[in-house]
């Protein structure tokens, strides 16, 4: 049985390598799973261990829950994951069929969304998980969990080399762990960027990561309606000084008038943060298709947006960056985060 905790109390939870190296040394059949929406960190740590254990014999699949944004589609290996929205049959074939289900950058189901969750609990595999979020939930059998590392990809680092098997990582793998530390830092600028980050940062560029080409696919694959967008969005920003907060809202309207395409839309929330005084940065994005707003919350300091995000939003993620969702209209999701921020008003004037 795996034991209850309280993440506040145990932030750490490490796995025993000795065990997992015993359960690694027999060819099994292995289904690795990111985050519905996922991200630079969720697509380069799934990759990078998708390449290692087929290294050691294992037929394995990455299975996405939905499509990357197209600045990840570079990615080597990104052709064969697995999408469970396109290839629906394939992706619950390979689920059920697995023997060990690995779960990386998430700690609760219900973030693969609720169809593919009901796979998940369905299954007969043992879990194991790698991840950096709080309050992880204790579905798995092996629980590789420290909110202090910046990004999945950094602890993908330490888990293989846990498994004393550094040497397996290969340039290509190297490339997808470098991406997701660097879109997880804010391209090593946030506070959970550590010497060992660094450390970890330059064995992966020793090994083939190309930090300068990587950066530019990233981040300078803008087209013109996407900076139009960006015009957009800072144009709609509001700022609160009484609660040193900035909002800024995108209408499902705005979106379609700027052409967005999936992926559009990441890093605007940071804009606010740069504003002089400014320590609780959101944005509110319209989704017609879900019928939902999704936000999107940032801090500087203690102000936690996780416990934000989880007490009023249906969301969490990490302390100075979280999301949340509404299924209120825009324009009541909005009065309603005006109408909790006073709460909060001591926290964010301390
Ligand atoms: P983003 O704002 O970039 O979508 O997400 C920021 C962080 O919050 C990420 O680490 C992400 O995993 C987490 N996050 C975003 N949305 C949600 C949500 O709806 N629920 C939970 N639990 N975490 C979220
Ligand atoms: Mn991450």
């Amino acid at each position: 049985m795996t034991p209850i905790f309280i993440s506040y109390l145990y932030p750490m939870i490490t796995p025993d390598y000795k065990a997992l190296k015993t359960l690694l040394s027999i060819p099994k059949k292995i289904a690795i799973i990111p985050h519905r929406n996922p991200d630079g960190d969720a697509i380069g740590s799934t990759l990078a261990l998708h390449q290692y254990l087929l290294q050691l014999g294992h037929e394995c699949q990455v299975i996405s829950p939905n499509q990357a944004p197209d600045f990840l589609h570079w990615m080597p290996g990104f052709d064969q994951i697995i999408n469970f929205e396109r290839q629906n049959e394939l992706a619950k074939d390979c689920i059920t069929q697995a023997q060990l289900i690995f779960t990386l950058d998430f700690n609760h189901l219900s973030r693969v969304g609720d169809v593919m969750q009901a796979i998940l609990e369905a299954a007969s595999a043992d879990f194991i998980m790698i991840d950096h979020h709080q309050s992880p939930d204790s579905y798995a059998q092996h629980t590789y969990s420290d909110t202090s590392i910046c990004a999945t990809c950094q602890m993908v680092y330490h888990f293989i080399d846990g498994l004393e098997g550094l040497d397996k990582i290969t340039s290509n793998m190297a490339q997808c762990l470098y991406t997701g530390i660097m879109t997880d830092t804010g391209s090593f600028k946030y506070a959970a960027t550590t010497a060992t980050t660094h450390r970890v940062a330059a064995a992966l560029i020793e090994k083939g990561a190309q930090n300068a080409e990587i950066h530019r696919a990233i981040y300078d694959t803008n087209s013109l309606s996407r900076l139009h967008l960006l015009g957009c969005a800072l144009k709609n920003m509001e700022i609160l000084p009484a609660y040193k907060t900035a909002m800024i809202h995108l209408s499902q309207a705005e979106l379609d008038q700027y052409e967005y395409k999936k992926g559009d839309t990441e890093g605007l929330v940071n804009y606010g943060l740069s504003i002089a005084g400014v320590l609780f940065s959101t944005i509110f994005i319209e989704n017609e298709e879900e019928k939902i707003i999704k936000m999107s919350f940032r801090s500087q300091g203690d102000f936690s947006v996780n416990e934000f995000a989880r007490a009023h939003f249906n969301g969490g993620g990490h302390n100075n960056a979280a999301g949340g969702r509404s299924d209120l209209s825009l324009s009541e999701t909005l009065a309603q985060f005006k109408e909790i921020l006073p709460t909060y008003k001591n926290e964010l004037n301390k």
